[in-house]
C-alpha cells in the first residue's frame, strides 16, 4: 500500500480479534522504493518466513510488494529495527532472492551475539525461535545518506529492546518505529534487554520530533500506521497517561 512518493506500507493484518486469531503474529513491513543506486528498495523490517500459525508470511508480502510494482529481487537494504525474529526473521530469505544486504543496530548485534549464546535457553522458555541473521551493516545513531535526495536519521530508541534504532525520514515526516509505541500502546519490556524507564525516555525523545505518519511495527487490534501530527501527539498523551504507571 502506497503512503506516500516512494513510501510504502505492509501491514500484517491484526486489527480485529478474528484477524488476530487467524493470522497470528508477524511484523508490518514498510518499503522505501528506488532508494538506492539502481533503483533498489529499502526494505524495514521483513517480518518472519511463517509465523506459529502457519502463515506464509514471506510469500504474502511479496505478493503485496508485487501489487505496488515492487520485486523482492530489487530490494537492496534490509534494515532491521531490532533483533526480534518477528522483525528480522526473513532478512536472510530475502537475501537470498535479492542479494540484499542487511543491517541492524550496532547494540542489537551485541543481543544477537548473546541469543545465540547464554541467553537462547531463556529466550526459548520464551518462545522465542531465533532465524539465522549475519549482518552486513552495523547502524548508530546518525545520518543514513542513500540516494542523492535521500536521507534518514538512524535514532537509538533503547526499551523494548537494548539496540532497538527508529528511522526518521525529516523531509517526508516519516518515523518508522518499530515496537517503540503502537495506536494507544508501547511495546513490551520484559523480553532480555528490555527496560521500562529506557522506553520512556525513547518515547520522550521521538514524542519531540516533527511527524506526520508514525508506522508502527504492529498493529495487535488497532491501526498500524498513525497519521497526522495530532493524532500522533494525542497517541503519546494516552501513552503516558495510560501505560507510563504500569511499566
Ligand atoms: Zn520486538
Amino acid at each position: 500500500m502506497k503512503l506516500v512518493d516512494n513510501f510504502y506500507a505492509y501491514l500484517w493484518p491484526g486489527v480485529t480479534t478474528q484477524e488476530m486469531m487467524r493470522y497470528g503474529n508477524n511484523s508490518n513491513s514498510y518499503a522505501v522504493a528506488n532508494a538506492l543506486p539502481g533503483n533498489k528498495h529499502v526494505l524495514v523490517d521483513p517480518g518472519q518466513v511463517v509465523n506459529e500459525a502457519r502463515q506464509n508470511c514471506l510469500d504474502r508480502l511479496i505478493s503485496e510488494m508485487k501489487k505496488d510494482g515492487l520485486k523482492i529481487e530489487d530490494v537492496g537494504l534490509i534494515i532491521n529495527t531490532h533483533a526480534h525474529p518477528d522483525h528480522y526473521g526473513a532478512s536472510e530469505e530475502i537475501r537470498k532472492l535479492s542479494g540484499a544486504k542487511v543491517a541492524i543496530g550496532k547494540e542489537e548485534n551485541e543481543f544477537l551475539k548473546l541469543a545465540s549464546g547464554e541467553m537462547s535457553q531463556a529466550l526459548k522458555s520464551m518462545g522465542f525461535e531465533m532465524p539465522e541473521v549475519h549482518p552486513d551493516l552495523y547502524l548508530s545513531e546518525g545520518e543514513l545518506r542513500l540516494g542523492k535526495d535521500l536521507v534518514a536519521q538512524i535514532i537509538l530508541i533503547p526499551g523494548h529492546s537494548d539496540g532497538h534504532i527508529g528511522i526518521y525520514w525529516p523531509k517526508e515526516k516519516i518515523f518508522m518505529g518499530g515496537d517503540l509505541v503502537f495506536d494507544g500502546s508501547t511495546g513490551r519490556v520484559d523480553i532480555p534487554g528490555g527496560s521500562a524507564e529506557a522506553l520512556k525516555a525513547s518515547i520522550e525523545r521521538i514524542a519531540k520530533l516533527d511527524i506526520e505518519y508514525l508506522l508502527t511495527g504492529h498493529q495487535y487490534g488497532s491501526p498500524g500506521i498513525i497519521k497526522g501530527k495530532e493524532q500522533i501527539k494525542r497517541n503519546f498523551e494516552i501513552i503516558r497517561r495510560s501505560i507510563f504507571p504500569y511499566l
